[in-house]
């Protein structure tokens, strides 16, 4: 099928195969992040400043204006959303709308990413309303650390969050934001929790969003660093070839036990923008082609002004049309977004 795009630029628009589209650098897009609130109810040191202000609620998307903005995007060739935050679990009725996504014809697979604070009640009811997975963030196992680095987390919360989401039948993934001097030294402790509970953890490279304020060059923990961390308490490691790698993150398995794997998303010292499939949407509705610059296209106001889904659309591909090639984050901590993490949700 070819999904035509209305035009509304004097540029080409992006190249559509079959259902799909693709952007400039002949990238397809399959993959969508939704974000359904900016807020969250923590407050981790490296996603966003202490005294972050969020937007009024009437600037968020409504739940039918997401629907129908995601209903549009598997029209176009999406085929996996992530809702994010902020922090999604605390968006009023997110099981409600979680259905409603669920119930796209076309999509495929619907999946969350989280801090796990409120999972212990909700992993159950978003796994019964379609939910198929859970990326759950867990930094360090030292409730102390936990605390401070959160500014107000909850480590025993969280971990009963993962454990009643593997309950639940939710594919659940670990996610680790590797800083030196803060959980270098648990790299391996971090791998043994995953294995135990039958998952894996996915180790991410600090970048230096928020204008690289929140950014300290002395905390990165490079790919390399951390693939060094696991070997020398386990061995060699060698890639996972049979791994779907649909998302950024390149895993990595013991040699002497290739049931064991690590991933690494190494989006500093290993970039991997050449393959990037995905855009990201605010809760606000603002259209979001890469993470590494600010370029924006409201989609809530193409919807408010009382535009047709051929208008979406429209916006849609001059949006992907303009997707830059990668980010241009520096290891000084310079060539990054503006924006914070805890805006477009990872
Ligand atoms: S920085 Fe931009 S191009 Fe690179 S992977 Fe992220 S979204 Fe894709």
């Amino acid at each position: 099928m070819v999904i035509r795009l209305p035009i509304v630029t004097t540029q080409p628009l992006p190249r559509h195969t079959g259902d799909r589209i693709e952007d400039t650098f002949g990238r397809r897009v399959s993959y969508l992040r939704v974000s359904l609130t900016d807020r969250c109810n923590y407050r981790c040191t490296y996603c966003m400043p202490e005294d972050v202000t969020f937007r009024p609620r009437a600037e968020l998307l409504t739940f039918e204006e997401i629907v129908r903005l995601v209903t549009v995007f598997v029209e176009l060739g999406v085929r996996r959303v992530r809702l994010t935050g902020g922090e999604p679990t605390v968006r009023n009725n997110v099981v409600e709308l979680t259905a409603m996504l669920a119930a796209i014809p076309g999509l495929d697979e619907l999946v969350m990413t989280t801090n796990g604070h409120l999972l212990a009640e909700l992993a159950g009811p978003l796994a019964e309303a379609g939910l198929r997975g859970v990326n759950v963030s867990i930094d360090t196992l030292d409730p102390a650390q936990f605390a401070s680095l959160t500014r107000r987390g909850d480590l025993g919360r969280v971990i009963a969050g993962i454990d009643a989401a593997r309950a639940a039948g939710l594919e659940v993934k670990l996610n680790a934001v590797a800083l030196h001097g803060v959980n270098d030294g648990e790299v391996a402790a971090l791998c043994d929790f995953a294995w135990a509970r039958g998952t894996t953890v996915r180790f991410i490279e600090h970048m230096p969003m928020s204008g690289g304020q929140l950014f300290a060059p002395a905390r990165e923990l490079s790919a390399a660093a951390i693939r060094a961390a696991v070997e020398a308490r386990y061995g060699a490691l060698a890639p996972s070839p049979s791994r779907d790698h649909r998302g950024p993150s390149r895993y990595w398995h013991l040699v002497e036990d290739p049931a064991r794997e690590v991933g690494i998303i190494s989006a500093m010292t290993e970039h991997f923008c050449e393959a990037c499939n995905r855009l990201r949407l605010t809760a606000s509705g603002e259209l979001h082609a890469c993470l590494g610059h600010d370029d924006a296209t409201s989609l809530r106001d193409v919807v408010r002004a009382g535009g047709s889904d051929d208008d979406v659309r429209a916006a849609i591909g001059a949006s992907v049309h303009g997707k830059r090639a990668g980010h241009e984050f520096q290891r000084s901590g310079v060539g990054g977004p503006s924006k914070h993490m805890v805006s477009i949700g990872g």
